[in-house]
Protein backbone atom coordinates (compact mmCIF):
# COMPACT_ATOMS: atom_id res chain seq x y z
CA UNK A 1 0.00 0.00 0.00
CA UNK A 2 1.02 3.36 -0.85
CA UNK A 3 0.16 7.14 0.45
CA UNK A 4 -0.52 7.76 -2.99
CA UNK A 5 -3.21 5.51 -2.91
CA UNK A 6 -5.12 7.47 0.33
CA UNK A 7 -7.16 9.70 -1.74
CA UNK A 8 -5.13 12.71 0.25
CA UNK A 9 -4.52 15.66 -1.43
CA UNK A 10 -2.03 16.10 -3.96
CA UNK A 11 0.14 19.12 -1.38
CA UNK A 12 -0.34 16.50 1.75
CA UNK A 13 1.39 13.60 -0.26
CA UNK A 14 4.13 16.08 -0.71
CA UNK A 15 4.52 17.31 2.71
CA UNK A 16 4.66 13.59 3.34
CA UNK A 17 7.73 12.39 1.24
CA UNK A 18 9.82 15.20 2.21
CA UNK A 19 9.10 13.98 5.92
CA UNK A 20 9.91 10.72 4.40
CA UNK A 21 7.28 8.31 5.07
CA UNK A 22 7.84 5.82 2.54
CA UNK A 23 4.39 3.96 2.66
CA UNK A 24 1.70 3.95 5.85
CA UNK A 25 1.62 1.96 8.50
CA UNK A 26 -1.13 -0.53 9.08
CA UNK A 27 -3.86 1.96 11.48
CA UNK A 28 -2.78 4.61 8.68
CA UNK A 29 -3.76 2.41 5.48
CA UNK A 30 -7.40 1.58 7.15
CA UNK A 31 -8.03 5.03 9.07
CA UNK A 32 -7.44 7.39 6.78
CA UNK A 33 -9.43 6.69 4.27
CA UNK A 34 -12.35 6.21 6.70
CA UNK A 35 -11.56 9.31 8.15
CA UNK A 36 -11.41 11.23 4.61
CA UNK A 37 -14.49 9.72 3.46
CA UNK A 38 -16.42 11.45 6.67
CA UNK A 39 -16.95 8.21 9.11
CA UNK A 40 -16.29 8.61 13.12
CA UNK A 41 -13.65 5.99 13.73
CA UNK A 42 -12.65 3.79 16.42
CA UNK A 43 -8.72 2.92 16.01
CA UNK A 44 -7.74 0.54 18.66
CA UNK A 45 -3.89 1.28 18.51
CA UNK A 46 -0.80 1.79 20.72
CA UNK A 47 1.71 4.81 20.63
CA UNK A 48 4.23 4.29 18.34
CA UNK A 49 1.63 2.78 15.92
CA UNK A 50 1.61 6.53 13.75
CA UNK A 51 -2.03 6.68 15.00
CA UNK A 52 -1.17 10.85 15.35
CA UNK A 53 -0.60 10.63 11.80
CA UNK A 54 -3.60 8.65 11.22
CA UNK A 55 -6.31 11.29 12.26
CA UNK A 56 -3.96 14.24 11.80
CA UNK A 57 -3.52 14.14 7.67
CA UNK A 58 -6.92 14.06 7.34
CA UNK A 59 -7.74 16.37 9.97
CA UNK A 60 -5.10 18.94 8.03
CA UNK A 61 -7.35 18.26 5.00
CA UNK A 62 -10.75 18.66 6.68
CA UNK A 63 -9.88 22.20 8.32
CA UNK A 64 -8.09 23.56 4.95
CA UNK A 65 -12.17 22.03 3.13
CA UNK A 66 -13.20 24.89 5.62
CA UNK A 67 -14.34 28.31 4.40
CA UNK A 68 -11.87 30.58 6.20
CA UNK A 69 -14.06 33.29 7.85
CA UNK A 70 -15.77 30.47 9.73
CA UNK A 71 -11.84 29.53 11.47
CA UNK A 72 -11.92 33.56 13.10
CA UNK A 73 -14.80 32.34 15.66
CA UNK A 74 -12.98 28.90 17.27
CA UNK A 75 -11.14 26.03 15.97
CA UNK A 76 -12.78 23.67 13.33
CA UNK A 77 -10.49 20.80 14.86
CA UNK A 78 -10.06 19.93 18.91
CA UNK A 79 -7.45 16.99 19.89
CA UNK A 80 -8.02 15.95 23.79
CA UNK A 81 -5.04 13.60 25.04
CA UNK A 82 -4.52 12.29 28.65
CA UNK A 83 -1.05 13.92 29.31
CA UNK A 84 0.71 17.37 28.97
CA UNK A 85 3.67 15.09 27.24
CA UNK A 86 1.51 13.45 24.93
CA UNK A 87 -0.36 16.81 24.03
CA UNK A 88 2.73 18.58 23.20
CA UNK A 89 4.06 15.98 20.80
CA UNK A 90 0.61 15.83 19.15
CA UNK A 91 1.03 19.81 18.65
CA UNK A 92 4.30 19.39 17.15
CA UNK A 93 3.40 16.28 14.85
CA UNK A 94 0.80 18.34 13.27
CA UNK A 95 2.45 21.25 12.82
CA UNK A 96 5.51 18.83 10.99
CA UNK A 97 3.13 17.54 9.11
CA UNK A 98 2.28 20.68 7.16
CA UNK A 99 -0.12 22.80 9.42
CA UNK A 100 2.40 25.45 8.45
CA UNK A 101 2.36 25.57 4.91
CA UNK A 102 -1.29 25.54 4.58
CA UNK A 103 -0.98 28.53 7.17
CA UNK A 104 -3.28 26.83 9.81
CA UNK A 105 -2.81 27.85 13.18
CA UNK A 106 -2.12 24.82 16.55
CA UNK A 107 -2.50 26.01 19.37
CA UNK A 108 -1.28 23.79 22.31
CA UNK A 109 -2.80 24.59 25.57
CA UNK A 110 -2.22 22.31 28.49
CA UNK A 111 -2.64 22.87 32.53
CA UNK A 112 0.28 25.70 33.39
CA UNK A 113 1.19 27.59 30.53
CA UNK A 114 -0.45 30.59 30.85
CA UNK A 115 -3.89 31.20 30.26
CA UNK A 116 -4.38 34.60 29.15
CA UNK A 117 -1.79 33.93 25.94
CA UNK A 118 -3.73 31.39 25.17
CA UNK A 119 -6.96 33.43 25.06
CA UNK A 120 -5.14 36.18 22.91
CA UNK A 121 -4.05 33.62 20.64
CA UNK A 122 -7.47 32.15 20.69
CA UNK A 123 -9.44 35.45 19.78
CA UNK A 124 -7.11 35.94 16.66
CA UNK A 125 -7.91 32.73 14.99
CA UNK A 126 -7.19 29.15 16.05
CA UNK A 127 -7.48 26.27 13.77
CA UNK A 128 -6.48 23.22 15.59
CA UNK A 129 -6.63 23.23 18.98
CA UNK A 130 -4.72 20.61 20.98
CA UNK A 131 -5.34 20.24 24.57
CA UNK A 132 -5.51 17.61 27.55
CA UNK A 133 -9.63 17.63 28.95
CA UNK A 134 -9.05 19.82 31.80
CA UNK A 135 -7.41 22.91 30.43
CA UNK A 136 -9.92 22.71 27.77
CA UNK A 137 -12.85 22.78 30.17
CA UNK A 138 -11.23 25.53 31.88
CA UNK A 139 -10.44 27.72 28.91
CA UNK A 140 -14.10 27.50 28.00
CA UNK A 141 -15.46 28.32 31.42
CA UNK A 142 -13.78 31.66 31.37
CA UNK A 143 -14.94 32.36 28.15
CA UNK A 144 -12.16 32.05 26.50
CA UNK A 145 -12.89 29.38 24.26
CA UNK A 146 -15.51 28.22 22.20
CA UNK A 147 -16.44 25.11 20.94
CA UNK A 148 -19.04 26.02 18.58
CA UNK A 149 -17.27 26.24 15.39
CA UNK A 150 -15.41 22.11 15.96
CA UNK A 151 -16.65 20.15 13.30
CA UNK A 152 -13.91 17.68 13.41
CA UNK A 153 -13.15 16.19 17.37
CA UNK A 154 -10.07 13.67 18.11
CA UNK A 155 -10.31 11.63 21.15
CA UNK A 156 -6.73 10.49 21.92
CA UNK A 157 -5.57 7.74 24.23
CA UNK A 158 -9.58 7.72 25.57
CA UNK A 159 -8.82 4.81 27.68
CA UNK A 160 -5.75 6.73 29.61
CA UNK A 161 -7.75 9.82 29.85
CA UNK A 162 -10.38 7.76 31.59
CA UNK A 163 -8.28 6.47 33.80
CA UNK A 164 -6.76 9.61 34.21
CA UNK A 165 -10.90 10.84 35.84
CA UNK A 166 -11.27 12.69 32.77
CA UNK A 167 -14.67 11.29 32.06
CA UNK A 168 -16.84 14.48 33.22
CA UNK A 169 -14.49 16.41 31.16
CA UNK A 170 -14.35 14.77 28.02
CA UNK A 171 -18.10 14.13 28.11
CA UNK A 172 -18.89 17.37 28.72
CA UNK A 173 -16.66 18.27 25.22
CA UNK A 174 -18.75 16.25 23.53
CA UNK A 175 -21.93 17.84 25.00
CA UNK A 176 -20.96 21.08 23.84
CA UNK A 177 -19.53 20.17 20.08
CA UNK A 178 -22.28 19.86 17.49
CA UNK A 179 -23.92 17.25 16.80
CA UNK A 180 -23.21 16.63 12.89
CA UNK A 181 -19.23 16.76 14.38
CA UNK A 182 -17.08 13.86 12.76
CA UNK A 183 -14.88 11.89 16.28
CA UNK A 184 -12.00 9.84 15.59
CA UNK A 185 -11.14 7.99 19.37
CA UNK A 186 -7.91 6.08 19.40
CA UNK A 187 -7.67 3.95 22.60
CA UNK A 188 -4.87 1.17 23.01
CA UNK A 189 -7.84 -0.37 24.45
CA UNK A 190 -11.36 -1.06 24.12
CA UNK A 191 -12.50 -1.70 27.32
CA UNK A 192 -15.91 -1.46 29.60
CA UNK A 193 -15.82 1.97 30.52
CA UNK A 194 -14.49 3.52 26.35
CA UNK A 195 -16.93 0.95 24.92
CA UNK A 196 -19.76 2.86 27.12
CA UNK A 197 -18.75 6.00 26.11
CA UNK A 198 -18.80 5.52 22.65
CA UNK A 199 -21.78 3.72 22.79
CA UNK A 200 -23.52 6.66 24.42
CA UNK A 201 -21.69 9.66 22.58
CA UNK A 202 -20.77 8.90 19.09
CA UNK A 203 -23.68 7.17 17.13
CA UNK A 204 -22.13 5.05 14.12
CA UNK A 205 -18.66 4.11 13.73
CA UNK A 206 -15.77 2.43 11.79
CA UNK A 207 -13.73 0.58 14.11
CA UNK A 208 -10.37 -0.49 13.24
CA UNK A 209 -7.88 -3.10 15.24
CA UNK A 210 -4.53 -3.08 14.03
P1 LIG B 1 2.71 7.69 16.96
O1 LIG B 1 2.23 6.29 17.09
O2 LIG B 1 1.71 8.56 16.30
O3 LIG B 1 3.20 8.25 18.26
O4 LIG B 1 3.96 7.70 15.93
C1 LIG B 1 5.18 7.06 16.20
C2 LIG B 1 6.32 7.60 15.33
O5 LIG B 1 6.23 7.10 14.01
C3 LIG B 1 6.37 9.10 15.23
O6 LIG B 1 7.67 9.52 15.50
C4 LIG B 1 6.02 9.39 13.77
O7 LIG B 1 6.71 10.53 13.32
C5 LIG B 1 6.46 8.14 13.06
N1 LIG B 1 5.64 7.81 11.87
C6 LIG B 1 4.31 8.01 11.71
N2 LIG B 1 3.88 7.55 10.52
C7 LIG B 1 4.95 7.05 9.88
C8 LIG B 1 5.15 6.43 8.59
N3 LIG B 1 4.14 6.22 7.76
N4 LIG B 1 6.40 6.04 8.27
C9 LIG B 1 7.41 6.23 9.14
N5 LIG B 1 7.31 6.81 10.35
C10 LIG B 1 6.10 7.21 10.74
Amino acid sequence: VSFYESKLPETLLRVIKEIGYDKPTPIQAQAIPAILYGCNVLGIAQTGSGKTAAYSLPMIRHVWAQPRPKRRQGPIALVTAPTRELAQQIASEIRKLGASKFNLRVLLTVGGDPKYEQIKSLREGVDILVGTPGRIIDLIKSKGCSLQQVTFLVLDEADRMLDLGFEPQVRSILGQIRPDRQVCLFSATFRNRVQQLVRETIAEAVKITI
